[in-house]
C-alpha cells in the first residue's frame, strides 16, 4: 500500500508523485491534507481558497472517474500522514520535491516520523518545475544561477522527461472520507469578483486553447496591456492543475510565441531553483544594499486602492483587486512604482500581492518583487520604470486603464493617461485622485542612496 500524498500537484494527468505510488502498490491511498500551518497562515487567502477548493474537488472527479477518490485530512500533514500509515500499515509515502523553506522542512519531517514506521519516503522531482532546481549549477561551482541568460542557455540543453498518462484505474483501500472543503472552510474573507475557476479540468482546456491559436501572438502581444495576450495559466501552474513538463512539451518552440512562452516558463524554474537554495530570500533581501525603505502609510494605502492618480498604476491595482490577478507588464510597473518611485519597502508590497493573487507563491512571487526592488537578481538594480512612458509605450490607447478605472471611462484615447491635462472644470467631476507624488518636473521618484546611476526606462 501507498500514499500518494498531493500537495501542490493538483492533477492526475504527467503527475509523478500519482504515477510512482500507482505503480508501487496495489493499493493507492490519494491524500490531501488541508495544513494547518498553511490555512491559519499568512500564505492561504480567500481567492486561493476559491481555487484550491475548485481544485480538489477536480482531482476527487478525476480520481472518481477511475475508480478511486481523494482522500481528505485537516491538521498537521506529519500527522495525518503518520496516522494512515500506522493505521493501514502503509510501505511509502510518494511527494514532490518543492523548494520553500517550509515544504524542505515538512520533507524531512515526514521522512524522521515516517522512519519509525519501516514506511520509505520517496521525493519525486519534475513534478512542479521542469528542470529540477539542483539539475543544473553554474560550471564556475556555487549553489544556483544568480542570472537568468545563463540559466536558460542552459535549461534548454536538459532534455525533460517523458510524459506520464493518468492512471486507468485506482484501487483505494477502504478508509474514512472527510468531505471536501468549501472555500470558505479553507480560508474565509472577501473574495474577488471575477476569479478564474481552479482545477485540471479548466487547466488543461486553457493550455489546449491557448496553444492552438493565442500564442502565435504571444511574443508581439505579450507586454501589450490592453491585448491581455499572455496565457492566464499561473494560477494552474501554481497549484499544479497544469503540468509545466507538459506546457514545455506540447509547446512549438520553433516558432517564435512558442519560444518566447517556454522562455517565460523557464523563468519560473529560474526563481524556484534560487528559492531552493536562499529559502531565506522569501523575506529577506537576495543582495542588500542596506535600502533604509520610507515609511509612508497613506502612500502605500493609496497604492493598494488603486487611487495613487497615476492611471496606470491604478488600472494594475485595480485588476488585482478584481481578478485576483494581474498583467505580468502591470505587475513590472505598479511594483516599481512602490518600491522604487515610493521607495517602500517591497516586503509591503508582496505581501499585498500575496493576499490576492490566485497564482501567488513564494517563489514567483518574492523573487520578481525582488528582482524589481533591485534586492534580487536584476543585473541592473536601478533601473526605474516611469509610469508615464510605461503608459505611453504598453497602453498606447489606453484601452487598459479605461477597463478597469470607470472613473475615467469617458476620457478617450492616450489623454486618460495623464488626467491632470484634462480642463479643470471637467476633471472637477472625475472623482478622480491628483497624482500622490509629482512626476512631471521630471524627478522620478524619491532619491535615495543608490539611484545615482539608475537608469529611466
Ligand atoms: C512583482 C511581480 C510579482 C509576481 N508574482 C508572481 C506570482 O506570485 N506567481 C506567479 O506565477 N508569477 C508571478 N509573477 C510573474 C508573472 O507576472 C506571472 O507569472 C504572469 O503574469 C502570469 O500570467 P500568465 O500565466 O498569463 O503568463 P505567461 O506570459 O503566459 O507566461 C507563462 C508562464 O510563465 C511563468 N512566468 C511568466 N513570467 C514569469 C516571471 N517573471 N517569473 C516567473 N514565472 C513567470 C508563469 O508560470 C506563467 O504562467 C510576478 C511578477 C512580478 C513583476
Amino acid at each position: 500500500m501507498a500514499i500518494a500524498l498531493f500537495t501542490r500537484d493538483l492533477r492526475v494527468h504527467d503527475n509523478p508523485v500519482l504515477h510512482a505510488a500507482c505503480h508501487a502498490a496495489r493499493e493507492v491511498v490519494p491524500l490531501f491534507v488541508l495544513d494547518k500551518a498553511i490555512v491559519t497562515g499568512s500564505s492561504m487567502s480567500a481567492n486561493r481558497a476559491a481555487f484550491l477548493a475548485d481544485a480538489l474537488a477536480d482531482v476527487d472527479s478525476q480520481l472518481r472517474d477511475r475508480n478511486g477518490c481523494l482522500v481528505l485530512r485537516s491538521g498537521s500533514v506529519v500527522n495525518a500522514v503518520e496516522r494512515i500509515v500506522a493505521d493501514l500499515g502503509v510501505g511509502e509515502v510518494h511527494l514532490a520535491a518543492d523548494v520553500s523553506g517550509y515544504s524542505q522542512r515538512r520533507e524531512q519531517a515526514l521522512r524522521d516520523r515516517l522512519a519509525g514506521h519501516g514506511c520509505k519516503v520517496h521525493v519525486q522531482t519534475n513534478t512542479i518545475t521542469v528542470v529540477e532546481p539542483a539539475a543544473i549549477t553554474p560550471s564556475g561551482g556555487g549553489t544556483h544561477f544568480a542570472v537568468f541568460t545563463p540559466y536558460y542557455r542552459r535549461w534548454v540543453t536538459v532534455h525533460s522527461r517523458p510524459l506520464l498518462a493518468a492512471p486507468d484505474r485506482i484501487t483505494v483501500p477502504s478508509i474514512a472520507a472527510q468531505p471536501l472543503p468549501e472555500p470558505d472552510e479553507i480560508c474565509s474573507g472577501q473574495r474577488s469578483p471575477h476569479l478564474p475557476r481552479g482545477g485540471e479540468t479548466a487547466g488543461r482546456r486553457i493550455l489546449h486553447d491557448w496553444l492552438a491559436e493565442p500564442i502565435h501572438r504571444y511574443e508581439q502581444a505579450h507586454n501589450d496591456l490592453a491585448a491581455d495576450g499572455t496565457s492566464r495559466l499561473s494560477p494552474y501552474l501554481h497549484f499544479g492543475c497544469v503540468s509545466p513538463t507538459e506546457a514545455v512539451r506540447a509547446t512549438d518552440r520553433s516558432t517564435p510565441g512558442g519560444e518566447a512562452f517556454i522562455r517565460q516558463l523557464a523563468w519560473r524554474d529560474f526563481h524556484h531553483q534560487v528559492l531552493a537554495a536562499r529559502p531565506d530570500t522569501a523575506t529577506a533581501d537576495y543582495r542588500t544594499h542596506h535600502d533604509r525603505w520610507r515609511r509612508d502609510d497613506a502612500a502605500a494605502q493609496a497604492w493598494r486602492d488603486g487611487r495613487t492618480g497615476y492611471p496606470i498604476i491604478d488600472a494594475g491595482m485595480r485588476q488585482l483587486q478584481q481578478e485576483g490577478w494581474m498583467h505580468n507588464r502591470a505587475r513590472l510597473i505598479t511594483a516599481s512604482f512602490l518600491t522604487k518611485t515610493l521607495y517602500l519597502d517591497w516586503r509591503c508590497g508582496a505581501r499585498h500581492f500575496f493576499e490576492l493573487l490566485v497564482d501567488a507563491d513564494v517563489a514567483n512571487n518574492q523573487l520578481n518583487w525582488q528582482w524589481v526592488a533591485g534586492t534580487g537578481t536584476d543585473t541592473r538594480p536601478n533601473r526605474i520604470l516611469n509610469p508615464l512612458r510605461q503608459a505611453q509605450r504598453y497602453d498606447p490607447s489606453g484601452d487598459y486603464v479605461r477597463r478597469y478605472l470607470p472613473e475615467l471611462q469617458d476620457v478617450r484615447g492616450p489623454a486618460v493617461h495623464q488626467p491632470w491635462k484634462i480642463d479643470p472644470s471637467r476633471r472637477a467631476k472625475l472623482d478622480y485622485p491628483d497624482p500622490i507624488i509629482d512626476l512631471r518636473d521630471g524627478a522620478d521618484h524619491f532619491r535615495t542612496a543608490r539611484d545615482k546611476t539608475g537608469g529611466k526606462q
